[in-house]
């Protein structure tokens, strides 16, 4: 059985230090990738290992020990860096445990998230004091480590110390996105400079716009206000309803690059399919057009649902990188997420804060008193838990900051799925299957 897991884990971080080498990121950004992949690898599989643990657990405990084993320069580091993400080592039972600190619930026996915990016995030269079994450091040391070639690469040997912000999702088309951005919509053209200006000097790195919002300029003019490198910042526009079709989709697409003031966008997306118009496929091909062209990096669709997004791939073989299309705890779309994790499309979640209504929720009340967080930041960590990107938008330097405030916290399995209960399939915004406005 250990065998199995362990054959398991090796090809998981064989993929590990070669896409490290290959998109020359640091191993914690690719890491997350990683790990969401796998997550929706188990999901698609509902795989249970066959000692009946949920291999989805595994996974993202794998990555909390990665995440420790990260920031950690001897056992005592260690053991600190667990405690902060609620988790324990111990020895027990002829091997190590790992214990969830809020429950005292057993999670794992170390074998099971052993790649990271090898890698630390063979930084340290040594197993885990008072390990039972001296055998285990031998055979870790035999092992190859998922470290050490990082090491020979170049790569750090204390990853990510990048801003978490930051953290990436990857994109079907080999690039990556930031996983937390802000949005623009209703953002007032004369001080859309200023909030995105200062959102990005906060450290936001995706920023999402669209024609219809009227401040693309503004945009544009915040993203060079703001003195980053072009290349540090991921910068998505829309083509709107009344621009679909071949050609006008590609003129729509030249306009708002021109207001942009850029001379390419990371993503451009349609804005909405507009199933009677049926247009959106002529649209989807001047995407390819425009990505082959350079003038966009990336290309996606907003507000489709599963036929739009079948017809589309079915016609073209291309896939959209991203869908982006509203959710919030009242409307979750679980059939359309698994649709995009069955294809390898990004799920971005648009109104992510569902215009307040389920800050009261009792569940959300609940994790916000625990992790001493607000009910926003509890919603939008539930978001990022779900593996989607998110674009809230605030235009105050405080709402915008609070929103940014997500990553040194993490909602339990349990909470996690008591906000599933608050679905209620109520939208915030139209309904993508009637909306054509012009
Ligand atoms: P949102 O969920 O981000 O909520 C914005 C509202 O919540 C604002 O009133 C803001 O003041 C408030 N708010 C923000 N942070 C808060 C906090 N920490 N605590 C309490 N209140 C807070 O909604 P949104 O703007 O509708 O959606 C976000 C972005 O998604 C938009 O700006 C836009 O970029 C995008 N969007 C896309 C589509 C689409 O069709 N593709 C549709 C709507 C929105």
């Amino acid at each position: 059985m250990a065998e199995t897991l362990f054959h398991c884990d090796d090809v998981l971080w064989r993929r590990f230090e070669m896409i490290c080498r290959e998109r020359d990121e640091t191993p914690g950004a690719v890491l997350r990738d990683l790990v969401r992949l796998e997550v929706q690898r188990c999901e698609r599989r509902k795989a249970r290992s066959a000692e009946g643990i949920d291999e989805r657990l595994l996974v993202r405990l794998r990555l909390l020990v990665a995440e420790a084993l990260a920031v950690s320069e001897s056992w005592g580091d260690l053991q600190r860096a667990l405690e902060e993400r609620a988790l324990k080592f111990t020895p027990a039972g002829g091997g190590l445990v790992l214990t969830d600190l809020a429950t005292g619930e057993t999670l794992a026996k170390s074998s099971q998230v052993g790649p990271p915990y090898m890698a630390l016995v063979r930084r340290f030269g040594t197993g885990f004091p008072g390990h039972p079994q001296p055998g285990i450091a031998a055979q870790a040391l035999a092992r190859p480590c998922p470290l050490a070639p990082a090491r020979r690469t170049g790569f750090p040997v204390r990853p990510d110390r990048r801003p978490p912000m930051t953290q990436t999702l990857a994109l079907n088309d080999t690039r990556s996105i930031p996983q937390l951005g802000f949005g623009l919509w209703q953002v007032p053209a004369a001080t859309t400079a200023e909030t995105t200006a200062t959102a990005l000097k906060l450290g936001y790195r995706l920023v999402d716009g669209a024609a219809i919002y009227g401040n693309e300029e503004g945009q544009g003019e915040g993203i060079r206000r703001s003195g980053l490198p072009r290349e540090q910042v991921f910068v998505t526009t829309k083509v709107w309803n009344s621009e679909q079709g071949f050609d006008r989709t590609l003129h729509a697409a030249e306009a708002s690059l021109k207001r942009l003031g850029l001379a390419h966008v990371d993503l451009l997306l349609i804005h909405w399919p507009c199933p009677r118009k049926d247009l959106y496929l002529d649209s989807w091909r001047a995407l390819i057009r425009l990505r082959e062209e350079g003038r966009a990096t990336s290309i996606g669709v907003s507000n489709f649902q599963e036929p739009q997004l079948t017809r589309i791939i079915g016609e073209t073989g291309i896939t959209p990188v991203l869908n982006q299309v509203e959710i919030n705890p009242r409307l979750q779309q679980p059939a359309l997420r698994a649709f995009h994790a069955k294809h390898g499309i990004v799920t971005q979640s648009w109104t992510p804060l569902g215009q307040g209504k389920s800050f009261d929720a009792a569940p959300v009340q609940a994790a916000a008193r625990r992790a001493g967080k607000s009910p926003a930041q509890v919603i939008l960590r539930w978001h990022i838990q779900l593996g989607a990107s998110v674009i809230p938008r605030s235009t105050r330097e405080a709402g915008l900051k609070e929103n940014l405030d997500l990553f040194d916290f993490a909602l339990t399995e349990a909470e996690m799925a008591a906000i599933a209960t608050l679905d209620e399939g109520q939208r915030c915004g139209p309904d993508p299957a009637r909306f054509e406005m012009d």
